[in-house]
């Protein structure tokens, strides 16, 4: 078996900063948390989460019980939101045809539903049979027949999952299944940063297994350093620099297998139940909602180049960094400014900008 892709470990890192006692790279990376006589806004809180089937790193200025506040809400939407979780909402929902959800899955599932008709179905949270056949979901690999796919296909449509909001009654039509994969750990970032914010934190980064989301800057004002991974490698292909925003990629390296000599990644196209290949090897997307970068990650990976161009262009909440197949960098219009290419000398010789006008 030929291997495609580099393995990493997190699909955006964080890179050190140049000055002041603090670095995105610390930040991001050590383990060591500082006893609470330390805990200052000058001195992050640092821990891991194991959770939502990755590695979670959050860095904290303020004190250890936010960091165990921080724990404990990621722990909590991991138990409503799994789909292997056999005591989860989604587990219950798609193995009784309905049910009603807590007050967070519903406003998930409602955002979320939300972005598979923005993105006309390119984002469609039905679309689990599909992932499980290819083995997705357990790691037993296969190519399924046509045949097969077809009858699977017949129950992905997003627009049968049937949600009244208020009540949180969720109904699906028969043999429909939801995965919350796409957009479970963007919402679960929003809502982690949302509590910091309740209590005061004004400067966080938190790194749920690649999604990057930054509360505020760095303490002392500048902006966090965000390195976007290069699809082909260990290293990087650019540098975002962001306040207050979330940096999230879909990659078709994070998860895919091998089979004659053929790629196949764990981004489904819906309209044809197989893993998508359209010349993009990665989707980064940078905006202020993790919920809504996250979905649009994955939809945009399944639009292709031209029409996630488009796309953003009748867009107005996010930018995008785009990776093709063959090297090539494209970013929008509105990341000029904030990107950079490892090699700083270079300004941005070679990257494609897409433009609204
Ligand atoms: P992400 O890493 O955010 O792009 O999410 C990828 C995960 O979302 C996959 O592992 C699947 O569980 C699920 N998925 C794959 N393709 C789609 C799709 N077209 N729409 C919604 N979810 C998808
Ligand atoms: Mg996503």
């Amino acid at each position: 078996m030929k291997r495609a892709f580099a393995l990493p470990l997190l699909l955006v890192f964080l890179l050190t900063g140049c000055s002041g006692r603090t670095s995105a790279g610390q930040a991001a990376g050590t383990e060591q948390t500082p006893s609470p006589e330390q805990s200052s806004a000058a001195q992050p809180v640092t821990g891991t989460v194991f959770a939502m089937d990755t590695v979670m790193e959050l860095t904290i200025y303020g004190g250890e019980d936010l960091l165990s506040a921080a724990r404990e809400r990621i722990e909590e939407l991991e138990s409503k939101l799994s789909v292997t979780e056999e005591s989860s909402e989604i587990y219950g929902v798609n193995h009784s045809g309905g049910g009603t959800l807590s007050a967070d899955t519903a406003d998930l599932l409602s955002r979320a539903l939300d972005l598979c008709g923005r993105t006309n179905g390119a984002l469609d949270l039905s679309i689990y049979p599909v992932v499980r056949a290819w083995g997705f979901t357990t790691g037993e690999y296969r190519v399924p027949g046509r045949g097969e796919l077809e009858k699977l296909l017949a129950h992905v449509d997003y627009t049968r999952i049937d949600l009244d909001e208020a009540s949180g009654r969720v109904s699906l039509a028969d043999s429909m299944e939801i995965d919350l994969g796409s957009v479970a750990k963007g919402y679960t970032g929003d809502q982690v940063i949302a509590l910091l914010r309740e209590h005061g934190v004004t400067s966080a980064l938190l790194n749920l297994g690649g999604n990057v989301q930054a509360l505020g800057g760095k303490p002392d004002g500048s902006p966090w350093r965000i390195a976007v991974r290069d699809p082909f490698g260990d290293g990087y292909v650019g540098i975002l620099e962001v306040v207050d925003q979330a940096v999230i990629t879909s990659g078709g390296y994070e998860r895919y297998f091998v089979e004659d000599g053929q790629t196949y990644w764990h981004i489904i196209d819906p309209a044809a139940g197989a893993p998508v290949r359209n010349g993009l090897v990665s989707v980064t997307i940078v905006g202020e909602s993790g919920l809504v970068c996250d979905g649009l990650s994955t939809a945009l990976f399944v639009m292709g180049l031209e029409d996630a161009a488009a796309f953003w262009q009748q867009s107005d909440d996010f930018e995008a960094v785009l990776v093709t197949e063959d090297g090539q960098i494209h970013i929008t219009e509105g990341l000029e400014d904030v990107f950079s290419l490892p090699d700083q000398g270079s300004g941005l010789e070679g990257v494609t900008v897409i433009r609204r006008g």
